[in-house]
């Protein structure tokens, strides 16, 4: 029997997500995600996607990610679809932070191990969770190749004038102080659909790719390569997003330090959870923020509009970065569902080729789908990202080639 499903992982600190798809036809046959381990009780929603199984929950104690993971794994046993299956040709772990040594993705073993540990300063958050869930997997099933696939990948092609801060080349090569771009596995699938939205070849298609989740990025796309993006050392550079800053004068913190006595630790939280549009009017959710606005509330109005300023900038810095601009594309939870930032972020750039049709803007649709006019000489897309299917494609296309 030739093993064809792959299991998607992605850990965060205290949350696991997960799906089993089946790379015949790239079918889901289950999902599902662990929330709040390591608190009193955790929670397990797990939905099985073949035979007809209904979502189930659970809800206990998981004082860690092994316990959630075979939690997990029994869950999935529970369906049929055991990890101990010879079905299952390997694990694909989402890794937020790879550094400039990972382009593509690779096979786990020791070494890489090791070169994922030794970039947890320049990722705190991020990394030493995505080593604890493969070393769980890896426990699991210690057969079975393990496959990181890197948020930072993608961007990794982006040319040092982009990638370098003007900062002291010694104090930045010494602390690995660049900019390294994140959100990448989202940002190579949404451009390569875009190409193909478009009839063309990824080669031949410049595409500008708006990422807007809760965490929001930009990415200027050249024949199918990241030329530059707008996330940096951290998640935090760049877009308004639900809780970050993005851009700011880095002056702010030593002000705040300073002047406003507080620690870095405090600007820290205050930056990365406390600001963005929960900062600016209280709400994160952009259903709720038009919700507000359409109920006359100002405050909600001004965060939208700062909103939309910093996305409009973006636009424009990458249009000029590219030159050549075949299409713009919106995705992620907000880009996929807000039509009003879609026309907003847009409005007015008639002179720069873009434009959107009201009319098409309004229909809603998980599909990729053209949503300017006829016209216009720039194609504005909507493309639903799925960032667990590239990373399987990623895992399965690497674990085929070694056994071809
Ligand atoms: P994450 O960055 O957490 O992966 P998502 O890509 O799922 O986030 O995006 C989540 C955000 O998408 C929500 O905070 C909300 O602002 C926005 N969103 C989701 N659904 C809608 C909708 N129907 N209309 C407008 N905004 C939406």
């Amino acid at each position: 029997m030739t093993a064809t499903r792959v299991l998607v992982l992605n850990s965060g600190s205290s949350s696991v997500k997960y799906q089993l798809l089946d790379m015949r036809d790239s079918s889901r046959l289950a999902v599902g995600l662990v929330e709040r381990i390591g608190e009193e009780i955790s929670r397990l929603k797990h939905t099985p996607l073949t035979g007809g199984g209904e979502p189930r929950e659970r809800e206990e104690p998981m004082a860690d990610h092994e316990q959630a993971l075979r939690a997990v794994a029994d869950e999935l046993a529970a369906d049929g679809l055991g990890l101990d299956s010879p079905e299952l040709a390997a694990i694909g772990h989402r890794v937020v932070h790879g550094g400039l040594k990972f382009t593509e993705p690779t096979v786990i073993d020791d070494a890489v191990m090791k070169e994922i540990e030794r970039l947890v300063p320049v990722a705190p958050l991020h990394n030493p969770a995505n080593i604890t869930g493969i070393r769980t997997a890896q426990a699991l099933r210690p057969d079975l190749p393990q496959v990181a696939v890197f948020d930072t990948a993608f961007h990794t092609t982006m040319p040092e004038s982009a990638a370098r801060y003007a900062l002291d080349v010694k104090t930045a090569d010494e602390h690995r102080v660049r900019r390294y771009g994140f959100h990448g596995t989202s940002h190579a699938y949404v451009s390569r659909k875009t190409a193909q939205l478009l009839g063309r070849a990824p080669e031949d298609v410049n595409v500008i790719v708006l990422h807007l989740g809760n965490g929001a990025s930009a990415s200027a796309v050249r024949g199918g390569r990241c030329v530059d993006t707008s996330m940096g050392l951290t998640p935090l550079e760049g877009l308004v997003m639900g809780t970050r800053t993005g851009d700011m004068d880095p002056a702010v913190i030593f002000h705040l330090a300073r002047v406003g006595g507080m620690s870095i630790d405090e600007i820290d939280i205050l930056v990365n959870k406390k600001s963005g549009l929960i900062g600016l009017c209280g709400d994160n959710d952009m259903r709720e923020i038009r919700r507000r606005i359409d109920a006359g509330d100002e405050e909600a109005a001004l965060a939208f509009e700062i909103y939309i300023h910093r996305l409009k900038k973006y636009i424009g810095a990458y249009y000029a970065v590219l030159g050549r601009v075949d299409a713009i594309a919106f995705t992620a939870g907000v880009g996929e569902n807000a039509a009003p930032v879609r026309e907003a972020a847009v409005a007015g750039l008639e002179e720069l080729g873009l434009a959107v049709d009201g009319a098409l803007n309004s229909v809603r649709s998980d599909e990729a789908r053209l949503i300017s006019p006829e016209y216009a000489r720039v194609a504005v897309a909507v493309v639903p990202t799925d960032e667990e299917l590239e990373i399987a494609d990623q895992t399965y296309a690497l674990v085929s080639d070694r056994n071809a």
